[in-house]
């Protein structure tokens, strides 16, 4: 049987619902071999992930997606086979975070000011344990009525271009992409469809980002189509970069549990890691 494996996966660390635990035994049931766990900024749910999984016979990938930019577009980035328990790593992590935090109050205070009221205790309960974002406000603003769904929460008030957006504290992908090669990892290019190429073509984004050091790109993601998946395999093979994919699950935080939706062999996997290792062995 072939094994198949999901390489982007989000916890109650982060801005998904599942605890890794719960993750784990999602995933074992789907019948994946393998999985990463790629939470936003932080690396917490990785080592819970890993204990969980200790007698199920699923491997945990350990992962991260940071979130850079360039010329105000917006880029999301993975790791995999990262040092997660890095010290120097973590402190830059938790800096990262604490910055979430004071955007996050500062996206609540322009909220008020259009007559929402969501106080700061309300939201660092639900995001207790990890590291904030948006999504963790739009459950809230659905919770207590103010819209009618998720995607609603971003249209009307907190997207991008909505009247409560607060841009977030980003790294240059290049800043990115060390900061994971500094813990031994492999940057991926995370869900390239959703990367604004209005003002520049998405090839010529991607020849940056390769400059910079990505090494893969996401071509399986739960919003691609087949289309999607045919020009970014083609992208991959035109940059020589590793193809990977996942299902971007955020638990119940999006419509839908998506663990397994995407998943791709076990091949996929091996040929990222002979990539990490010659690039460590090559020292670069
Ligand atoms: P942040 O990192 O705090 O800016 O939040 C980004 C998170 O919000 C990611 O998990 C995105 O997938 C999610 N997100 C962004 N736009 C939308 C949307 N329109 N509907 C649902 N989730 C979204
Ligand atoms: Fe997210
Ligand atoms: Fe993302
Ligand atoms: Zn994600």
């Amino acid at each position: 049987m072939q094994r198949l494996v999901d390489l982007h996966i989000h916890t109650n660390l982060s801005d998904g619902t599942f605890s890794p635990e719960k993750a784990v035994e999602y995933s074992k049931a789907k019948g994946l071999a393998a999985i990463a766990i790629t939470d936003h900024d932080t690396c917490k749910g990785i080592t819970p992930a890993i204990m969980a999984a200790k007698d199920l016979d699923i491997e945990i990938i350990p992962g991260i997606e940071l979130s850079a930019e360039m010329d105000d577009r917006d880029l999301h980035i993975l790791g995999y086979f990262i040092d997660w328990q890095n010290e120097e790593f973590s402190k830059k992590l938790e800096h990262i975070i604490r910055i979430r935090k004071e955007r996050a109050k500062e996206i609540l205070k322009r909220l008020k000011r259009v007559n929402v009221n969501i106080s700061d205790e309300e939201l660092f309960k639900l995001a207790d344990f990890g590291c904030v974002g948006r999504l963790h406000i739009a459950k809230l603003l659905f919770k207590k009525g103010y819209v009618s769904s998720i995607s609603g929460a971003f249209k009307e008030y907190i997207g991008d271009n909505s009247p409560c957006y607060v841009k977030k504290f980003k790294l240059s992908p290049k800043e990115a992409v060390d900061i994971i090669k500094g813990v031994g990892g492999i940057a991926v290019l995370a869900h390239p469809k959703t990367i604004n190429a209005k003002d520049r073509p998405l090839e010529d984004i991607i020849a940056l980002l390769v400059k910079d050091g990505i090494q893969g790109i996401e071509v399986y993601h739960s919003d691609h189509t087949k289309n999607d998946e045919k020009k970014f395999a083609d992208i991959a093979e035109r940059h020589d970069l590793v193809m990977t994919g996942g299902s971007d699950c955020h638990g119940f935080g999006k419509k839908q549990i998506l663990i397994g939706k995407i998943k791709i062999p076990y091949e996929l996997v091996k040929k990222l890691r002979a990539a990490c290792w010659s690039r460590r062995n090559l020292g670069h």
